[in-house]
């Protein structure tokens, strides 16, 4: 291999008196005190439009960390103008030139950028230390050095070639623009929408989360700072319905990478599907979408084991990862002693600001997320019962306490539609309706992300294998739902989760390549 070795970046604890935590506080300290300015990026250049919104703490909202400013119309085009000028030139680019770029990118973040990106995905995104360490930092290092490695074995695949003639694959970056949109929730989701399609020679337009701002703009200096070349990736923060539209409507659209919510994906799926024809080639939709992710056990399974994967899966960073476990299906012999140790578990968890490193929570994302948990709690309320939580307050932050509710009825909304914060449900079956309970929860649910068996029976773990086979694109035996990590496990789901072109693969490289077969006689 030429690209150096690989090996997943490790993760810092933080603990109290290490000179890490020191540092990380001291970042915390100043980002907090500083305003940032965000600009829109296009082609190098940073344009202050001056058509602002604020960015805020969700943990703190009154508090104002900066302003981020929207991209004009004519920006826009400008940015499709500038991924066009730079096309031909870093797509000639020598691949490990490119490489060079993002492993740069990694070792910067490895050391001095750390605290930055740690702080602003903390401040930003209301993430614990431990939360954003294994994805602003740990996480997005991981994409940008696998990837090169990938890079590497992908362009070394070549066919088979015989006495006089030389056969090879040229694997060509699209001729458009990838038009990459990141969600809030995850810091390295953005560095990888954007950056995986530009490492094997395309040219990007970026747009981040409106709630993710802070950490978005981190990232995009980062690649500069590591040498990524003007209009390469162009960071267009601004309203998403005109920007996709002015995108979408380009017959130099070559492809769409995105993470979110399914309802987006599919409209945007659709405007394309509209304009069929307009387009000088297919583009290339990738989508990792939304989840209801599961944890169901077999009655051999380890209830504190059980517990904590719950616990953990369901209230890390609020329940708002696209793969927290947000149902579970336990056997009536063991409910008792998992509800209990999740109830003993939960009443422990320190909520609130995530510079008190003491906090294993956070607050949800924003007011929009907030009212939506509320109006699900209100169905908790109606139709199931409440464990433990059910309580909500927006007074200083956007906190709802954790929650677990169980239902009765296998069909309930509360058991199918995706909530995306700090809330499980949990369903209790009767031991012997193992194998009926599976087809119900891959029945039950329009989303196949992520999921987990529990069970010490070899035979029951097999059985899971069968029924669950669809049900999930990462699945866990006796681990949580959430936590894949670079290299280990691919992560994407198909269904309503989305096209399933895990990230941070060879596979979902290949959706960036164009290949020309070419053959030569000598
Ligand atoms: N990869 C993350 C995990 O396994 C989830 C990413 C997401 O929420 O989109 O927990």
């Amino acid at each position: 291999r030429r690209v150096p070795a690989v090996v997943n970046e490790p993760i810092r604890s933080h603990a109290p008196g290490t000179p890490e935590r020191a540092s990380l506080k001291q970042r915390l300290a100043s980002m907090a005190g500083e305003h940032v300015d965000i600009p829109v990026i296009v082609n190098g250049k940073e344009y202050r439009t001056g058509d602002t919104a604020p960015v805020v703490m969700p943990h703190d909202h009154a508090h104002v960390l900066g302003t981020w400013h929207k991209a004009t119309p004519e920006l826009v085009q400008e940015a499709i103008a500038a991924t066009a000028a730079a096309r031909d030139e870093w797509s000639r680019w020598a691949w490990e030139d490119r490489a060079a770029v993002f492993l740069r990118a990694a070792e910067l973040l490895s050391t001095t950028w750390r605290d930055t990106l740690n702080a602003a995905t903390m401040l930003g995104q209301s993430k614990t230390a431990f939360q954003s360490e294994i994805d602003a930092a740990c996480e997005l290092i991981d994409f940008f050095r696998f990837n090169c490695a990938y890079v590497e074995d992908l362009y070394g695949e070549q066919p088979l070639s015989e006495k006089g003639v030389w056969n090879q694959t040229d694997y060509r970056p699209l001729e458009g623009f990838v038009y990459a949109v990141s969600p809030f929730n995850f810091t390295a989701i953005g560095g990888n929408l954007s950056g995986a399609p530009a490492l094997v020679g395309n040219t990007v337009i970026w747009k981040p989360a409106q709630t993710a701002m802070l950490s978005g703009y981190y990232v995009m200096k980062l690649l500069e700072a590591a040498g990524l070349p003007p209009g390469v990736i162009n960071f267009v923060p601004g309203d998403p319905v005109p920007i996709s539209d002015a995108l979408l409507s380009h017959a130099d659209l070559g492809g769409v990478h995105f993470t979110g919510s399914t309802t987006v994906f599919n409209s945007m799926w659709k405007t394309i599907g509209s304009r069929m024809g307009a387009y000088r080639s297919y583009p290339r939709i990738v989508g990792e979408t939304g989840g209801k992710d599961f944890i169901m056990a077999h009655a051999s399974a380890d209830v504190d084991a059980l517990a904590v994967a719950i616990v953990r899966g369901a209230f890390e960073y609020q329940g708002q990862k696209c793969s927290a476990c947000s149902r579970v299906y336990i056997p009536q012999s063991l409910w008792a002693g998992v509800r209990d140790r999740m109830v003993a578990m939960m009443a422990d968890i320190g909520m609130g600001d995530v510079r008190d490193f003491r906090n294993f929570m956070g607050a949800v994302i924003d007011e929009k997320s907030f009212t939506k948990i509320g109006g699900y709690l209100d169905e908790a309320r109606a139709t199931g019962t409440i464990i433990s939580g059910g309580t909500a307050s927006k007074d200083v932050g956007y906190f709802v306490a954790p929650t677990l509710v169980q239902v009765e009825d296998p069909g309930a909304r509360l058991l199918c539609e995706e909530i995306f914060g700090p809330f499980v449900t949990a369903y209790v079956y009767p031991d012997d309706q193992y194998v009926e309970t599976m087809k119900v929860v891959d029945r039950t649910s329009p989303y196949a992300l992520t999921g987990a068996i529990f069970a010490d029976d070899r035979h029951a773990v097999r059985l899971a294998h069968t029924h669950l086979r669809n049900a999930a694109g990462n699945f866990y035996i006796n681990d949580k739902c959430t936590g894949a990590v670079v290299g280990q496990q691919p992560f994407g789901g198909a269904r309503g989760s989305g096209t399933n072109d895990k990230a941070g693969s060879k596979l979902n490289l290949l959706r960036w390549v164009s290949a020309r077969s070419i053959k030569e006689t000598f």
